[in-house]
Protein backbone atom coordinates (compact mmCIF):
# COMPACT_ATOMS: atom_id res chain seq x y z
CA UNK A 1 0.00 0.00 0.00
CA UNK A 2 1.48 3.52 -0.96
CA UNK A 3 1.21 5.89 2.31
CA UNK A 4 0.25 9.03 1.49
CA UNK A 5 3.68 11.03 3.47
CA UNK A 6 2.65 14.71 3.66
CA UNK A 7 6.43 14.95 5.79
CA UNK A 8 8.06 12.05 3.91
CA UNK A 9 11.34 13.37 5.82
CA UNK A 10 9.97 12.80 9.16
CA UNK A 11 8.64 9.48 8.34
CA UNK A 12 11.99 8.50 7.21
CA UNK A 13 13.41 9.51 10.06
CA UNK A 14 11.35 7.81 12.46
CA UNK A 15 11.83 4.39 10.10
CA UNK A 16 15.13 5.23 11.24
CA UNK A 17 15.06 4.20 14.28
CA UNK A 18 11.58 1.70 14.17
CA UNK A 19 12.74 0.11 11.56
CA UNK A 20 10.34 -0.44 8.01
CA UNK A 21 7.84 -2.08 10.03
CA UNK A 22 6.31 0.82 10.70
CA UNK A 23 5.29 1.10 6.98
CA UNK A 24 3.44 -1.93 7.28
CA UNK A 25 1.23 -1.48 10.15
CA UNK A 26 -2.85 -2.33 8.15
CA UNK A 27 -3.98 0.15 10.88
CA UNK A 28 -6.20 -3.23 12.51
CA UNK A 29 -6.51 -1.57 15.98
CA UNK A 30 -5.13 -4.34 17.77
CA UNK A 31 -2.82 -2.48 19.37
CA UNK A 32 -5.19 0.41 20.76
CA UNK A 33 -7.43 -2.73 21.73
CA UNK A 34 -5.04 -3.93 24.71
CA UNK A 35 -3.25 -0.77 25.35
CA UNK A 36 -3.39 -0.42 29.34
CA UNK A 37 -4.37 3.17 29.16
CA UNK A 38 -7.92 2.28 27.61
CA UNK A 39 -8.96 1.09 31.00
CA UNK A 40 -8.53 4.78 32.42
CA UNK A 41 -9.06 7.17 29.32
CA UNK A 42 -8.96 6.66 25.23
CA UNK A 43 -5.50 6.45 23.74
CA UNK A 44 -4.52 4.83 20.58
CA UNK A 45 -1.99 3.86 19.44
CA UNK A 46 -3.24 3.15 15.99
CA UNK A 47 -3.85 6.68 15.12
CA UNK A 48 -0.07 7.52 16.53
CA UNK A 49 1.48 4.64 14.16
CA UNK A 50 -1.05 6.49 11.33
CA UNK A 51 0.56 10.18 12.37
CA UNK A 52 4.00 8.63 12.21
CA UNK A 53 3.47 7.39 8.92
CA UNK A 54 2.16 10.72 7.65
CA UNK A 55 5.05 13.10 9.22
CA UNK A 56 5.45 15.11 11.54
CA UNK A 57 1.09 16.33 11.92
CA UNK A 58 -0.31 16.07 15.65
CA UNK A 59 2.79 15.20 17.46
CA UNK A 60 2.30 17.83 19.52
CA UNK A 61 -0.27 15.58 21.61
CA UNK A 62 0.40 14.68 24.65
CA UNK A 63 -0.83 11.37 24.03
CA UNK A 64 2.30 10.97 22.49
CA UNK A 65 4.22 10.86 26.71
CA UNK A 66 1.25 8.69 27.71
CA UNK A 67 3.01 5.77 26.04
CA UNK A 68 4.74 3.33 29.20
CA UNK A 69 6.34 1.12 26.62
CA UNK A 70 4.67 -1.75 28.32
CA UNK A 71 5.26 -3.86 25.29
CA UNK A 72 1.72 -5.73 25.62
CA UNK A 73 0.74 -4.24 22.01
CA UNK A 74 4.22 -4.88 20.36
CA UNK A 75 4.07 -8.35 21.40
CA UNK A 76 0.35 -9.14 19.79
CA UNK A 77 0.76 -6.86 16.91
CA UNK A 78 0.07 -8.92 13.53
CA UNK A 79 2.73 -7.00 11.76
CA UNK A 80 5.52 -6.93 13.82
CA UNK A 81 5.62 -3.19 13.85
CA UNK A 82 7.90 -1.81 16.58
CA UNK A 83 5.80 0.32 17.95
CA UNK A 84 7.93 1.11 21.18
CA UNK A 85 10.67 2.41 18.50
CA UNK A 86 8.09 4.48 16.65
CA UNK A 87 7.18 6.46 19.84
CA UNK A 88 10.69 6.85 21.37
CA UNK A 89 11.58 8.14 17.68
CA UNK A 90 8.63 10.33 17.66
CA UNK A 91 9.80 11.20 20.64
CA UNK A 92 13.26 12.30 19.78
CA UNK A 93 12.29 14.69 17.32
CA UNK A 94 10.01 16.70 20.15
CA UNK A 95 13.37 16.42 22.48
CA UNK A 96 14.72 17.49 19.47
CA UNK A 97 12.59 21.18 19.37
CA UNK A 98 12.57 21.15 23.26
CA UNK A 99 8.96 20.79 23.21
CA UNK A 100 9.03 18.09 26.17
CA UNK A 101 6.40 17.72 29.75
CA UNK A 102 7.64 20.16 32.14
CA UNK A 103 7.51 16.67 34.95
CA UNK A 104 10.32 15.46 32.21
CA UNK A 105 13.06 18.33 32.23
CA UNK A 106 14.34 17.88 35.67
CA UNK A 107 15.12 14.04 35.34
CA UNK A 108 16.59 14.76 31.87
CA UNK A 109 18.57 17.55 33.49
CA UNK A 110 19.93 15.48 36.48
CA UNK A 111 21.00 12.49 33.82
CA UNK A 112 22.84 15.38 32.11
CA UNK A 113 24.69 16.92 34.80
CA UNK A 114 24.49 13.85 37.43
CA UNK A 115 24.43 10.85 35.70
CA UNK A 116 21.05 9.75 37.43
CA UNK A 117 17.36 10.65 36.75
CA UNK A 118 17.18 11.12 41.03
CA UNK A 119 18.97 14.74 41.21
CA UNK A 120 21.27 12.57 43.95
CA UNK A 121 25.02 13.12 44.11
CA UNK A 122 27.49 11.10 42.31
CA UNK A 123 29.44 10.48 45.36
CA UNK A 124 26.57 9.40 47.09
CA UNK A 125 25.72 6.45 44.65
CA UNK A 126 26.90 3.51 46.08
CA UNK A 127 26.19 5.01 49.90
CA UNK A 128 23.05 2.59 50.56
CA UNK A 129 25.49 0.11 51.04
CA UNK A 130 27.42 1.69 54.19
CA UNK A 131 27.85 -0.66 57.31
CA UNK A 132 27.24 -3.87 54.67
CA UNK A 133 31.17 -4.55 54.15
CA UNK A 134 30.92 -5.49 50.44
CA UNK A 135 34.09 -5.00 48.42
CA UNK A 136 34.48 -2.82 45.15
CA UNK A 137 34.70 -4.89 42.00
CA UNK A 138 38.16 -6.02 41.18
CA UNK A 139 40.17 -9.09 39.93
CA UNK A 140 38.88 -12.31 40.65
CA UNK A 141 35.17 -10.87 41.50
CA UNK A 142 32.72 -12.63 39.35
CA UNK A 143 29.83 -10.35 39.77
CA UNK A 144 29.73 -6.50 39.59
CA UNK A 145 26.63 -6.02 41.38
CA UNK A 146 25.74 -2.68 39.40
CA UNK A 147 23.44 -0.01 41.56
CA UNK A 148 20.28 0.87 39.95
CA UNK A 149 20.02 4.82 40.68
CA UNK A 150 16.49 4.24 41.95
CA UNK A 151 17.58 1.77 44.44
CA UNK A 152 20.84 4.24 44.80
CA UNK A 153 19.21 6.91 46.09
CA UNK A 154 15.02 6.51 46.89
CA UNK A 155 15.09 5.64 50.51
CA UNK A 156 12.53 2.65 50.31
CA UNK A 157 14.41 1.04 47.43
CA UNK A 158 17.70 1.43 49.47
CA UNK A 159 16.03 -1.31 51.26
CA UNK A 160 15.49 -4.10 49.08
CA UNK A 161 19.18 -2.97 47.63
CA UNK A 162 20.39 -3.75 51.03
CA UNK A 163 18.13 -7.01 51.40
CA UNK A 164 19.60 -7.88 47.87
CA UNK A 165 23.21 -8.08 49.53
CA UNK A 166 22.32 -10.30 52.70
CA UNK A 167 20.70 -12.99 50.31
CA UNK A 168 24.03 -12.50 47.68
CA UNK A 169 26.29 -13.19 51.03
CA UNK A 170 24.19 -15.91 53.10
CA UNK A 171 24.45 -18.05 49.51
CA UNK A 172 28.43 -16.86 49.22
CA UNK A 173 27.99 -15.10 45.74
CA UNK A 174 31.42 -13.84 44.80
CA UNK A 175 30.27 -10.64 44.33
CA UNK A 176 31.81 -6.65 44.57
CA UNK A 177 29.90 -3.36 44.26
CA UNK A 178 30.88 -0.24 41.79
CA UNK A 179 31.94 3.17 41.43
CA UNK A 180 30.55 6.51 42.07
CA UNK A 181 31.78 7.24 38.34
CA UNK A 182 28.99 4.62 37.06
CA UNK A 183 25.80 6.08 35.29
CA UNK A 184 22.28 5.56 34.74
CA UNK A 185 21.79 2.60 32.74
CA UNK A 186 20.28 5.24 30.30
CA UNK A 187 16.89 2.90 29.64
CA UNK A 188 14.37 6.08 30.64
CA UNK A 189 16.26 7.93 28.84
CA UNK A 190 16.43 6.37 25.70
CA UNK A 191 13.01 5.44 26.20
CA UNK A 192 11.82 9.30 26.42
CA UNK A 193 13.28 10.14 23.23
CA UNK A 194 16.96 11.20 25.03
CA UNK A 195 19.27 9.28 22.30
CA UNK A 196 22.07 11.69 22.39
CA UNK A 197 21.95 11.57 25.60
CA UNK A 198 21.91 7.71 26.01
CA UNK A 199 24.46 7.46 24.08
CA UNK A 200 26.90 9.37 26.55
CA UNK A 201 25.62 7.59 29.58
CA UNK A 202 26.18 4.15 27.81
CA UNK A 203 29.36 4.84 26.06
CA UNK A 204 30.87 6.33 29.76
CA UNK A 205 29.72 3.11 31.63
CA UNK A 206 31.18 0.68 28.67
CA UNK A 207 34.39 2.50 28.69
CA UNK A 208 33.79 1.62 32.92
CA UNK A 209 33.29 -1.65 32.63
CA UNK A 210 36.53 -2.36 29.90
CA UNK A 211 39.14 -0.05 32.14
CA UNK A 212 38.11 -2.55 35.71
CA UNK A 213 37.18 -5.43 33.42
CA UNK A 214 33.60 -6.30 33.81
CA UNK A 215 32.05 -9.00 32.37
CA UNK A 216 29.40 -10.31 34.42
CA UNK A 217 26.92 -7.50 35.60
CA UNK A 218 23.89 -8.36 38.05
CA UNK A 219 21.41 -6.15 38.20
CA UNK A 220 18.18 -5.55 40.60
CA UNK A 221 16.27 -3.61 37.83
CA UNK A 222 14.62 -5.20 34.53
CA UNK A 223 15.31 -1.95 33.15
CA UNK A 224 18.76 -2.12 33.82
CA UNK A 225 18.95 -5.61 32.42
CA UNK A 226 16.73 -4.43 29.27
CA UNK A 227 19.38 -1.62 28.63
CA UNK A 228 22.74 -3.79 29.15
CA UNK A 229 21.08 -6.52 27.39
CA UNK A 230 19.59 -5.05 23.99
CA UNK A 231 20.92 -1.57 23.73
CA UNK A 232 24.14 -1.70 24.42
CA UNK A 233 24.91 -3.80 21.68
CA UNK A 234 24.77 -0.49 19.74
CA UNK A 235 27.58 0.85 21.74
CA UNK A 236 29.83 -2.36 21.84
CA UNK A 237 28.77 -4.00 25.34
CA UNK A 238 29.72 -6.90 25.49
CA UNK A 239 28.18 -7.52 28.53
CA UNK A 240 26.86 -10.32 30.68
CA UNK A 241 24.00 -9.97 32.39
CA UNK A 242 21.45 -11.37 34.93
CA UNK A 243 18.73 -10.47 36.64
CA UNK A 244 18.58 -11.60 40.56
CA UNK A 245 15.78 -13.49 39.82
CA UNK A 246 17.45 -15.53 37.29
CA UNK A 247 20.79 -15.93 39.44
CA UNK A 248 18.81 -16.85 42.80
CA UNK A 249 16.56 -19.39 41.18
CA UNK A 250 19.52 -20.82 39.97
CA UNK A 251 21.28 -21.16 43.55
CA UNK A 252 17.93 -22.33 44.72
CA UNK A 253 18.47 -25.64 42.79
CA UNK A 254 21.93 -25.83 43.40
CA UNK A 255 21.16 -25.98 47.32
CA UNK A 256 23.24 -23.08 48.12
CA UNK A 257 19.86 -20.46 48.80
CA UNK A 258 18.59 -21.68 51.79
CA UNK A 259 15.04 -20.76 52.50
CA UNK A 260 14.41 -21.97 55.82
CA UNK A 261 12.13 -19.71 57.84
CA UNK A 262 8.24 -19.87 57.71
CA UNK A 263 6.97 -16.50 56.91
CA UNK A 264 3.53 -17.63 57.15
CA UNK A 265 2.05 -14.82 54.08
CA UNK A 266 -0.49 -14.87 51.25
CA UNK A 267 1.51 -13.29 48.96
CA UNK A 268 0.57 -12.27 44.75
CA UNK A 269 3.50 -11.86 42.06
CA UNK A 270 3.61 -8.73 39.71
CA UNK A 271 5.31 -9.20 36.64
CA UNK A 272 7.34 -6.38 35.59
CA UNK A 273 7.07 -5.16 32.51
CA UNK A 274 10.58 -5.43 31.31
CA UNK A 275 11.41 -8.89 33.24
CA UNK A 276 8.06 -10.47 31.72
CA UNK A 277 7.10 -8.98 28.57
CA UNK A 278 10.63 -7.28 27.16
CA UNK A 279 12.40 -9.91 28.56
CA UNK A 280 10.14 -13.78 29.00
CA UNK A 281 11.49 -13.80 32.33
CA UNK A 282 8.19 -15.22 34.47
CA UNK A 283 9.17 -18.54 36.42
CA UNK A 284 12.41 -17.60 38.44
CA UNK A 285 10.58 -15.52 40.74
CA UNK A 286 7.52 -17.66 41.44
CA UNK A 287 9.91 -20.74 42.17
CA UNK A 288 11.70 -18.48 44.55
CA UNK A 289 8.29 -17.75 46.64
CA UNK A 290 7.06 -20.95 46.22
CA UNK A 291 10.59 -22.41 48.00
CA UNK A 292 9.29 -20.30 51.12
CA UNK A 293 8.12 -22.64 53.92
CA UNK A 294 4.72 -21.15 55.01
CA UNK A 295 4.36 -18.78 51.95
CA UNK A 296 1.26 -19.42 49.56
CA UNK A 297 1.34 -17.91 46.16
CA UNK A 298 -1.81 -16.80 44.51
CA UNK A 299 -1.93 -15.06 41.05
CA UNK A 300 -3.98 -12.02 40.04
CA UNK A 301 -6.36 -12.39 36.97
CA UNK A 302 -3.60 -10.82 34.26
CA UNK A 303 -0.35 -12.20 35.10
CA UNK A 304 2.83 -12.91 33.18
CA UNK A 305 2.31 -11.57 29.67
CA UNK A 306 -0.83 -10.02 30.09
CA UNK A 307 0.58 -8.04 33.96
CA UNK A 308 -0.85 -4.96 34.03
CA UNK A 309 2.28 -2.41 33.61
CA UNK A 310 2.49 -0.24 37.44
CA UNK A 311 3.07 2.91 35.45
CA UNK A 312 6.06 3.40 36.11
CA UNK A 313 8.25 2.35 33.13
CA UNK A 314 9.39 4.96 29.46
CA UNK A 315 9.41 7.54 31.86
CA UNK A 316 6.15 7.20 33.35
CA UNK A 317 7.32 7.42 36.99
CA UNK A 318 8.17 11.17 36.30
CA UNK A 319 4.84 11.70 34.68
CA UNK A 320 2.61 13.92 36.46
CA UNK A 321 -1.23 11.32 35.98
CA UNK A 322 -4.51 12.22 37.52
CA UNK A 323 -5.23 10.74 40.21
CA UNK A 324 -8.24 8.33 38.65
CA UNK A 325 -6.11 7.20 35.53
CA UNK A 326 -2.48 5.04 37.76
CA UNK A 327 -2.23 1.73 37.01
CA UNK A 328 -0.59 1.67 39.74
CA UNK A 329 -3.89 1.82 41.84
CA UNK A 330 -5.79 -0.80 39.26
CA UNK A 331 -3.01 -2.86 40.26
CA UNK A 332 -3.54 -2.84 44.07
CA UNK A 333 -6.74 -3.61 43.68
CA UNK A 334 -6.33 -6.25 41.43
CA UNK A 335 -3.78 -7.83 44.16
CA UNK A 336 -6.71 -7.16 47.02
CA UNK A 337 -9.15 -9.54 44.60
CA UNK A 338 -6.59 -12.61 45.61
CA UNK A 339 -6.83 -11.78 49.37
CA UNK A 340 -3.13 -11.31 49.45
CA UNK A 341 -1.67 -9.53 52.03
CA UNK A 342 1.67 -8.74 50.06
CA UNK A 343 2.48 -8.04 46.42
CA UNK A 344 5.58 -8.99 45.68
CA UNK A 345 7.50 -6.95 42.73
CA UNK A 346 11.34 -7.41 41.22
CA UNK A 347 11.36 -3.50 39.84
CA UNK A 348 12.37 -0.63 42.07
CA UNK A 349 9.83 1.67 39.98
CA UNK A 350 7.01 -0.74 40.60
CA UNK A 351 8.12 -0.74 44.18
CA UNK A 352 7.82 2.90 44.32
CA UNK A 353 4.86 2.76 42.24
CA UNK A 354 2.68 0.53 44.66
CA UNK A 355 3.72 2.20 47.79
CA UNK A 356 1.95 5.06 46.43
CA UNK A 357 -0.77 3.71 45.26
CA UNK A 358 -1.13 1.56 48.59
CA UNK A 359 -0.78 4.43 50.80
CA UNK A 360 -3.17 6.67 48.27
CA UNK A 361 -6.05 4.39 48.30
CA UNK A 362 -5.83 3.72 52.12
CA UNK A 363 -4.34 0.19 51.59
CA UNK A 364 -1.83 0.68 54.28
CA UNK A 365 -3.54 -1.67 56.62
CA UNK A 366 -4.35 -4.64 54.62
CA UNK A 367 -1.41 -4.81 51.64
CA UNK A 368 2.09 -3.93 51.54
CA UNK A 369 4.66 -4.25 49.14
CA UNK A 370 7.84 -6.21 48.98
CA UNK A 371 10.80 -6.14 46.42
CA UNK A 372 11.41 -9.87 45.85
CA UNK A 373 14.55 -9.73 48.07
CA UNK A 374 13.13 -8.62 51.04
CA UNK A 375 10.76 -11.28 51.17
CA UNK A 376 13.76 -13.85 50.45
CA UNK A 377 16.00 -12.02 52.96
CA UNK A 378 13.18 -12.73 55.89
CA UNK A 379 13.02 -16.56 54.72
CA UNK A 380 16.76 -16.65 55.50
CA UNK A 381 17.98 -18.02 59.28
CA UNK A 382 20.59 -15.09 60.66
S1 LIG B 1 -1.48 -3.79 15.99
FE1 LIG B 1 0.24 -3.42 14.57
S2 LIG B 1 -0.65 -3.51 12.50
FE2 LIG B 1 -2.36 -3.26 13.96
S3 LIG B 1 -2.68 -1.01 14.08
FE3 LIG B 1 -1.29 -1.55 15.74
S4 LIG B 1 0.76 -1.26 14.87
FE4 LIG B 1 -0.67 -1.36 13.15
S1 LIG C 1 3.68 -0.07 24.82
FE1 LIG C 1 1.96 -0.31 26.27
S2 LIG C 1 1.38 1.82 26.85
FE2 LIG C 1 2.65 1.94 24.98
S3 LIG C 1 1.16 1.98 23.31
FE3 LIG C 1 1.79 -0.18 23.59
S4 LIG C 1 0.27 -1.05 24.98
FE4 LIG C 1 0.07 1.19 25.10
Amino acid sequence: MEILAPFPEVTEAIAQVAGQTLRICIQCGTCTGLCPWNLVKRFSPREMIRLAQLGLEGFESEALWNCVTCNTCVQKCPRGVEIIDVVRSMRAIMNETGTIPASLKGPLGSLASRGNPWGGDRSERIKWSEGLEVPTYGPGTEYLLFTCCTQAYDPRNQKAARALVKVLKACGVNFGLGWDRESCCGDACRKLGGEELFLRLAQANVALFEEKEVRRILVASPHCLNAFRKDYKEVDGRLEVVHHSVLLANLLRQGRLELKKALHLKVTYHDPCYLGRHNGIYEPPRELIRAIPGVQLVEMKRNRDESLCCGGGGGGIWMEVPSGERFSKLRVAQAEETGAEVIVAACPYCVSMFEDAIKTTGRSESMRVMELSELLSEAIED
